[in-house]
């Protein structure tokens, strides 16, 4: 444990970045961040593993943004992230962090994109570069990407990358860095092949771990004892009985979470899979459905599930118990977030006790066990989400904005604005949320109006 002040004001940093800092409201430093700036920022390489949603992203870009010299057009920093959502999401909180000075470019290099584009982005000149490790690898190849002024390498979610398979990709790349450079690496969990990464590509780093612990009493937790046959039906009582508007369900297998989607799909719940081997459309399709409240369940496993930020989230159902304590811990940590009390629900049949024993060690106390037969379905009929989502043909590159289309909503189809939810503009579609009563009119409300000045066409997702 360190007794590190959590004060930013307390880091080496110029006065206009402590002040964007405040204005994004970061008022104090993350346990990772207390733990970890200190020796960033003094040069050193890092191993820095904490749960998903505790800062690690600010923790990277603010000692990468301290190595960077604006005045020098060249690539300085890279980040490399397992997938393009991730990317996306470092990508702007860069930015956001960045803008305390001017013109920082940072470039995103992630597949499912033409490379034309990204190269002439590379042109224009970056400082930054955050991307996909295949991908980057092929601009390296191709000769359009720079390392040679590089003095921050940050490999982000690195348990993830060596779980998709990217060591190799990751080595390549690594190898063509100068070998001068700042390497920081960030991880949830630490599994083996993080350690041959370390000794490879990284100097003498200091190892930071802040402990998975969760605050007492902002999590409840309550235990449900499960015959095999009787598992899958179990989720759905659960849900009935409870009714929280967003859960996250998790299973140990991808065969498992097929099973359990059939079932709470055949009883009439929104539910949907996060499977590794989605395509990238479908899965952003999935997750921005559940993001905005128009699907009541994610069903997911750990790794499909890892990195994935959710602001608001009810409950977390685990369905298998997970045989590693800690995975545990992460599970749970997904929901009681913010000032929100989070409520986690877990079946456990006979034979999996043993796992319950170590989650119990691990956490130092005792599970508190519930009968199924103490639960009751809701009252108000089946559990509805509050959205559903409407799809809108022309995206980004048409030059929608999620204005033109809360304008259109609330202007000439007469809703309010408490009725439109979350808007997603993406590069082709454009996603929003309105409350589930309104769904089919606005539908047709949207076909037959306009949506900066054209007509567009309109779908429910379902
Ligand atoms: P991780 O990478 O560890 O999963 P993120 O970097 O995605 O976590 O951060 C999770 C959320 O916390 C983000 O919405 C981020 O803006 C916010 N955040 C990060 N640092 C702070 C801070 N010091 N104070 C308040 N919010 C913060
Ligand atoms: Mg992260």
């Amino acid at each position: 444990m360190t007794s590190a002040s959590a004060d930013f004001a307390s880091l080496a940093l110029p006065p206009h970045v402590l002040a964007n800092l405040t204005q994004l409201g970061y008022l104090s430093m993350t346990p990772i961040q207390a733990a970890s700036l200190p020796p960033a920022l003094l040069g050193k390489d890092i191993i820095a593993q904490a749960k998903t949603g505790s800062g690690k992203t600010a923790a990277f870009a603010l000692a990468l943004l301290a190595n960077l010299n604006v005045r020098h057009f060249a690539v300085q920093a890279m980040v490399l992230c397992p997938t393009r959502e991730l990317a996306d999401q470092v990508t702007t909180e860069i930015r956001r962090l960045a803008r305390a000075e001017e013109n920082i470019k940072v470039v995103t290099l992630c597949g499912g994109v033409a490379l034309r584009g990204q190269i002439a982005s590379l042109e224009h000149g970056a400082h930054i570069v955050v991307g996909t490790p295949g991908r980057i690898m092929d601009h390296l190849d191709r000769g359009n990407l720079d390392l040679a002024a590089l003095n921050t390498l940050v490999l982000d979610e690195a348990d993830r990358m060596l779980d998709m398979g990217f060591f190799d990709d990751i080595a390549k790349v690594a190898r063509q860095c100068p070998p001068t450079r700042q390497t920081l690496l960030f991880s949830a969990t630490y599994p083996e092949g993080i350690a041959k990464l370390s000794q490879q590509f990284m100097q003498n780093p200091q190892q930071i771990t802040v402990q998975a612990q969760h605050e007492e009493g902002k999590i409840r937790q309550r235990w449900y004892e499960v015959k095999h046959n009787e598992r899958l039906h179990a989720v759905s009582m659960l849900l009935d009985h409870f009714r929280p508007p967003s859960t996250l369900a998790f299973c140990n297998t991808k065969q498992q979470c097929r099973d359990l989607v059939a079932v709470l799909q055949a009883q009439g719940f929104s539910a949907m899979a996060l499977f590794g081997e989605l395509e990238q459309r479908e899965r952003d399709q999935v997750l921005v459905q559940f993001a905005n409240r128009s699907c009541s369940v994610l069903v997911a496993t750990d790794v499909a599930a890892r990195g994935l930020d959710i602001a608001q989230l009810e409950a977390v159902i685990n369905v298998d118990v997970t045989p590693d304590p800690e995975v545990h811990i992460h599970r749970i940590g997904r929901t009681g977030r913010g000032d929100a009390e989070g409520l986690v629900l877990n079946l456990a049949s006979m034979d999996e006790m043993g796992y319950v024993g170590k989650i119990e060690q691990l956490q130092g106390r005792e599970s508190e066990w519930h009968p199924l037969s103490e639960l009751t379905p809701g009252t108000g009929g089946p559990l509805q989400p509050p959205m559903a989502t409407l799809q809108i043909v022309g995206g980004r590159k048409e030059k929608i904005r999620a204005g033109d289309v809360l304008g259109a909503l609330t202007g000439d189809c007469g809703y309010t604005r408490e009725q439109v939810g979350k808007i997603n503009v993406n590069e082709f579609s454009t996603y929003v949320a309105v409350a589930r009563g309104i769904a089919a009119e606005a539908v047709r409300k949207l076909g037959n109006g306009k949506v900066k000045g054209r007509s567009v066409k309109v779908r429910l997702l379902d």
